[in-house]
């Protein structure tokens, strides 16, 4: 292998470190940060990111409660649940665990969430922010890329960097923070006529595509920087990315683990984004 590991896990740590810090300092002036979690239904993956949140908000001492409503909750029920979130003046960060059962509009109920609670930064008014060159908050795994990659010293100005994934929630905020950092910046997504050629072009590469390895060494530039934002469990039960991490690492400069890569930035990111909530509506600047 000849790829430098970037290590989500030490730069994570970093952050909780300096979360704690602010946590206790809002706590010196009375103000005790809280992230209410909605969580409907029994999806297993989704029970166990919810349990990590909450131990990780322990951790640095931000107060949270999970919600829990069951699987056939109706829209009104969650509806009339963010609302009363919205409404309580001690609740500074709110997140909708994803994705909701099927039966409910996702899109609409992420727009309840009062955009100044919204610590994953998902709400069509922080996008839109975002994408206006003035963003409140940061959706929290693009954001923690953005945090590994200058831990790491990667340069980005005139660089190519390619995203291979369009979601709201990574792809297509990844491509703007890259593109505010003067990156030449090209999304690929299922219908990209020719990927590895696009892939092949990238000083930075960033995959979000929820497909096991599909990205694979021949598929890279040499000495390229790469972020595989997949979480995908095996039929054996391991772990992996949606890239090929054995052959990518011996033609990569860099590369993210899975896990122990991006997973654990964005669990910091959301830790980050509810103190800073937290700060906003308490009127203290940055
Ligand atoms: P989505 O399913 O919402 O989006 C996947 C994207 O990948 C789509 O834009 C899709 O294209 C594109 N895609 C799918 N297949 C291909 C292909 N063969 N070639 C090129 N593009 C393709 O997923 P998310 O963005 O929500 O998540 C992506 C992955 O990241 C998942 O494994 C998820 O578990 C993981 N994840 C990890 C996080 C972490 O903290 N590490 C946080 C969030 C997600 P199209 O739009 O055309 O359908």
């Amino acid at each position: 292998m000849k790829a430098q590991i970037i290590d989500g896990k030490a730069v994570s740590k970093k952050v909780h470190e300096e979360v704690k810090a602010e946590v206790e300092a809002l706590k010196k002036r009375g103000i005790e940060p809280f992230l209410a979690v909605v969580l409907v239904g029994d999806n297993p993956a989704s029970k166990v990111y919810v349990r990590n949140k909450e131990k990780a908000c322990a951790k640095v001492g931000i107060k949270t409660y999970t919600h829990r409503l069951p699987q056939d909750a109706s829209y009104d029920e969650v509806a009339s649940l963010i609302r009363q979130l919205n409404e309580d003046p001690s609740v500074n960060g709110i997140l909708v665990q994803l994705p909701l059962p099927d039966h409910l509009d996702e899109k609409s109920l992420l727009e309840l969430v009062d955009p100044a609670k919204d610590v994953d930064g998902f709400h069509p008014y922080n996008l839109g922010r975002l994408l206006s060159g003035n963003p409140t908050v940061k959706p929290c795994t693009p954001l923690g890329i953005m945090r590994l990659l200058d831990e790491y010293g990667v340069e980005l100005k005139g660089k190519e960097a390619v995203v291979v994934g369009r979601s709201v929630i990574v792809g297509k905020p990844m491509w703007l923070l890259l593109l505010e950092r003067h990156a030449t910046v090209t999304t690929c997504h299922s219908r990209t006529a020719d990927l590895s050629f696009h892939t092949k072009r990238a000083d930075v590469l960033v995959v979000a595509t929820g497909r096991p390895k599909m990205i694979t060494g021949d598929m890279i530039k040499p000495g390229a920087v790469v972020i595989d934002v997949g979480i995908n469990r095996l039929e054996d039960g391991s772990l992996v990315g949606d890239v090929d991490f054995e052959s990518a690492s011996e033609v990569a400069s860099m590369i993210t683990p899975v896990p122990g890569g991006v997973g654990p930035m964005t669990v910091a990111m959301l830790l980050y984004n509810t103190v800073q909530a937290a700060r906003r509506q308490n009127g203290i600047e940055d």
